[in-house]
């Protein structure tokens, strides 16, 4: 321990390194390579050369010290991909969170009246103005939402929900347990595929706190289907005085259909035609930051705000400026189709896709011809993050064919290279997307193919 420790001080290798952190990581690693002695020829061997070992210490102590959440590149072609942060925020939102970060701000002081304000009135207007709404609130997340709304409306009641719309997301947010933890008793109809407004009808009791309707966001039913439209289960609920909501899951403010997805209801259509609440997520399709957005009745939406449980799911106000920022954007719908980088991917023309795959693909010729095949493929982007699962967007990506390296080498390389690089695995052959591929993430890429390729040649292995 001494001996490393004097070494790597003498070496000034890592002397940016704190020598707390240091001393940390030293004791680690000889921990491990104590253990691993007993059982691994090859540690016994990095004992006898001490250079070696103390070359795996820096390295050791590099990785453990490097930052843990960092900007990674995402060759994938999923564009709003959960496990790579989901959405990434426009410029405007990026000024926004340093402007509002290093400063104090009028989070909850009205500049007007001098009193104590809402840290939610910068941006319930807008989402009023945005969607038609009455009232509006913004809480963690849209699972923070659901369970805030249900456990206000609902606890001790029956919700009314069909059999076809019971969705499990990725991270274990199931309606079922969802409604559970609510306090609110799940009243399942239908059945898989079919659901009628008959199904509905007889289900109502005294006790009925809500009908709910969830987006099956992440998987279809097909084939002999039916569910009770939005207008119809708005009509029962009229009838019966019982509010009626809907979890869009994705939530988008404008129609997508245009570039060759399948029409989906809009926010403002399911708050116009009458849903008293509408749940979405920030991170979604909207672009903005994590988020979970409840908008519709103020009837509704003030017991919701008033609920003790609201303080908890709160929002911080890096969240709120980056929500605001994003939510001016789509004042100007054009302007949020260009700046809006989640739907900026999503309009990319595939013609200006396949262009880039032809450029990159002769960068990599030029570069790496004698480490890889390279070949230019037409390939589906999906939208992702459980939206519109089986809708493809057609795009281009660059194949890569390693000559003596293992695909599983080559992807493991990349991605834990400086920059850590995802492709898509298919076959033998590792796809980049040029669709999640920012312009000016090209130099990047090309330079960790080469670290990844021929290490040795360049800045690391
Ligand atoms: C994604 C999704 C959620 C969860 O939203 P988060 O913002 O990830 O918490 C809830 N319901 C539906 C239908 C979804 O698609």
């Amino acid at each position: 321990m001494n001996d490393c420790m004097g070494w790597l001080i003498a070496s000034k290798t890592l002397d940016d390194i704190p020598l707390q952190r240091l001393k940390f990581c030293v004791r680690h690693f000889l921990d491990i390579v104590r253990q691993s002695i007993q059982t691994d020829q090859a540690t016994r061997g990095l004992l006898s050369d001490r250079q070696r070992l103390l070359d795996e210490l820096v390295h050791y102590v590099r990785h453990y010290h490097g930052l843990g959440v960092r900007r990674v590149i995402n060759g994938t072609g999923v564009i709003v991909h959960t496990n790579l942060g989901r959405s990434l925020l426009p410029m405007a939102a990026m000024e926004a969170l340093s402007a509002v970060g290093a400063s104090y701000t009028n989070l909850e002081l009205n500049l007007d009246t001098g009193k104590r304000g809402s840290r939610y009135q910068h941006v319930e207007g807008l989402l009023c103005e945005l969607t038609g709404a009455e009232a509006a609130l913004v809480v963690n997340n849209n699972a923070a939402a659901v369970l805030l709304a249900l456990e206000t409306l609902a606890s001790g009641k029956e919700v009314i929900v069909s059999r076809g719309q019971l969705v499990e997301i990725g991270g274990s947010f199931r309606i079922p347990d969802i409604m559970r933890r609510s306090g609110a008793r799940l009243v399942e109809v239908g059945t898989t595929n079919r659901t009628h407004l008959r199904d509905y009808q007889e289900a109502i009791t005294g006790d009925t706190g809500l009908l709910l309707r969830v987006h099956c966001s992440n998987y279809r039913i097909v084939g002999f289907t039916s569910e009770v439209n939005n207008a119809e289960l708005i009509r029962l609920g009229k009838e019966h005085e019982i509010p009626v909501m809907e979890d869009l899951g994705s939530g988008c403010l404008i129609d997508l259909s245009r570039f060759g997805l399948s029409k989906e209801p809009t926010v403002q259509e399911a708050v116009t035609g009458g849903m008293d609440i509408v749940t979405f997520s920030g991170d979604k399709l909207l672009g903005g930051p994590q988020a979970g957005i409840l908008v519709g009745r103020k009837q509704y939406l003030d017991q919701i705000k008033n609920n003790p449980l609201n303080r908890a799911l709160r929002i911080d106000k890096l969240t709120l400026a980056a929500l605001e920022s994003v939510l001016r954007l789509y004042l100007d719908e054009a302007q949020a189709l260009r700046e809006i980088p989640t739907l900026a991917m999503i309009a990319l023309p595939e013609a200006v896709l396949a262009e880039r795959a032809q450029t990159l693909c002769k960068q990599c010729n030029a570069l790496l011809a004698d480490s890889a095949v390279f070949t230019v493929l037409s390939i589906c982007s999906q939208v992702g993050g459980g939206a519109m699962p089986e809708q493809n967007l057609a795009s281009w990506a660059v194949a890569v064919e390693p000559i003596g390296v293992k695909i599983s080498q080559l992807e493991r390389r990349l991605r834990q290279g400086t920059i850590p690089i995802i492709g898509r695995v298919e076959a033998d052959r590792l796809l980049f997307d040029l669709r999640t591929i920012a312009f000016d993430e090209i130099d990047f890429l090309l330079a960790g193919l080469k670290a990844a390729l021929q290490p040795g040649k360049g800045e690391q292995a």
